[in-house]
């Protein structure tokens, strides 16, 4: 705490991974001879630039950028850009230290990081974004390299994020190194269901949550909150395994449409006119929108958290239990707080971590990689099993793994020590570095 003193989602992160590989750390001293753990809670790398641009009236404006390189141990440094106004350095380090561990857990050979910077997207126009892109990766790029570190998107950084950075990474290098950003457009190196990848596979981690306790997404009412990037495309693989998604939201409330929500309006809404979520509302009978409430309140089976860090808390989890919520999922990184998990999993409720339940994203993103190294594209249909099969796998590690540490049907320890194995195996191989 007195080395990264005001870091406190940072904290958190840390705290709840070392309170579950107690076990793992006992079975294996050799991990503690090697302070395993110190050098893992240490990024191997924290880059911290100013980025300066100009806006469309011709303001100057002056935004932080941060790319924390966590661990590469297992392979380069993989992990999202997030742009929003609430990115500070504890924020990119708490999620490039679940980054490591999420990565471990699909099996690939990725390391973990996360970037980002306290710019906001939301309101600037198309060419404004792009001026920012670019300036943002004037001083990016000379960290980048598909063998070093390979970004992707995340919070307010999408495919046309994606585009700009690429194409300036591109024309300073003079490289076409598609290999070196994924979630990329389909035309310049991007793969198929890369765009769907997080939301799907956290759609298909619920289903394994729920087919090992003898049940599944059929006729289950399911509520997800956000509707960016994760949420709409959870929401899209949910109906189409048959449960009714009646709930989603924004920073500004949520949408309650108890027929389930329209896919094609919500993506018209929030993908193509870029809106808040009360236009959903306006544009569609049976709908209301609800603002200064919480969307944890609507009744469900099924929750599925895919907005931001600490959205769930306990009184969202005592609701939840309270009108029967059987499994909650976490889209989101870290959306739950830890009360909360608690309260939870006190009440049997079945409970997915972030670290395992949204890894698709950066699964696909692997997969991206591979079709760029070996220049070849996948079709939506072998890129959608493949994607299933890995979320399958990861479910069974975490599932697996607890029963074998004495804690049955707890994903969040046995995603914490299935994912700290790996790397502190690797760690270990590689010596004193
Ligand atoms: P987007 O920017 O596409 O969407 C974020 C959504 O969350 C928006 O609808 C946003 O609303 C909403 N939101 C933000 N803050 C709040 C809040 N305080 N209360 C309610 N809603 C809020 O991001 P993504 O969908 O990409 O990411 C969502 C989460 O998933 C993040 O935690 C991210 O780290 C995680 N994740 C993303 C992956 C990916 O592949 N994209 C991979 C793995 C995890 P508004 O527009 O009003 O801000």
């Amino acid at each position: 705490l007195d080395r990264n003193p005001g870091e406190t989602e940072f904290h958190q992160a840390v705290r709840e991974v070392l309170e579950s590989i107690g076990p793992a750390v006992d079975r294996h001293p050799e991990y503690a001879d090697a302070k395993i753990v110190e050098r893992i809670c240490e990024p191997e790398r924290q880059i911290i630039f100013r980025v300066p641009w100009e806006d469309d009236e011709g303001n100057i404006h002056i935004n932080r950028g941060f790319r924390v390189e966590f661990n590469s141990a297992l392979g380069p440094y993989k992990g999202g850009l997030r742009f929003h106004p609430s990115v500070l350095l504890g924020t990119v380090k708490f999620l490039g230290f679940e980054q490591v561990f999420k990565n471990a857990l699909t099996g690939l050979p990725i390391g973990g990081a996360k970037g980002g910077s306290d710019f906001d997207p939301r309101g600037r126009s198309d060419r404004e974004v792009m001026r920012f892109c670019q300036s943002f990766m004037l001083e990016l790029y000379r960290h980048l390299g598909e063998h070093t570190d390979v970004p992707a998107g995340d919070m307010g950084v999408g495919a046309r994020e994606l585009g700009y950075l690429f194409g300036q990474y591109k024309r300073i290098t003079n490289r076409y190194e598609s290999g070196v950003l994924t979630g990329k457009g389909l035309l310049y190196g991007g793969a198929q269901v890369r765009r769907e990848a997080t939301g799907y596979g956290s759609a298909f981690f619920m289903e394994e949550m729920l087919r090992v306790r003898g049940d599944s997404l059929e006729g289950k009412d399911v509520v997800v909150s956000g509707s960016g990037n994760v949420a709409i495309y959870t929401i899209e693989k949910v109906h189409q395994l048959g449960g009714r998604v009646v709930a989603c939201s924004d920073s500004t409330g949520f949408v309650h449409d108890p027929r389930g929500i329209d896919l094609d309006l919500l993506k018209d809404v929030k993908e193509v006119r870029r809106e808040r979520i009360s236009a959903y509302a306006e544009k569609i009978a049976g709908a209301t929108f609800v603002s200064g409430r919480s969307i944890w309140e609507v009744p469900c089976q099924v929750a599925l958290p895919s907005a931001t860090q600490n959205e769930l808390d306990v009184a969202g989890a005592t609701a939840l239990v309270r009108n029967g919520c059987i499994a909650v999922g976490e889209g989101a990184n870290m959306p739950t707080t830890p009360d909360a998990v608690r309260v939870l999993q006190e009440a049997g409720v079945a409970f997915g971590p972030g670290k395992a339940a949204n890894a698709g994203g950066v699964a696909a993103s692997a997969l991206e990689m591979q079709q760029n190294a070996s220049r070849d594209s996948w079709t939506f249909e072998h890129s959608e099993a493949r994607l299933r099969e890995i979320m399958v796998n990861i479910h069974a590690r975490c599932y697996e793994t607890a029963e074998e540490y004495g804690a049955p049907g707890n994903y969040v320890t046995g995603a914490n020590i299935a994912g700290y194995a790996r790397v502190a195996e690797a760690m270990l191989g590689l010596g004193l570095i």
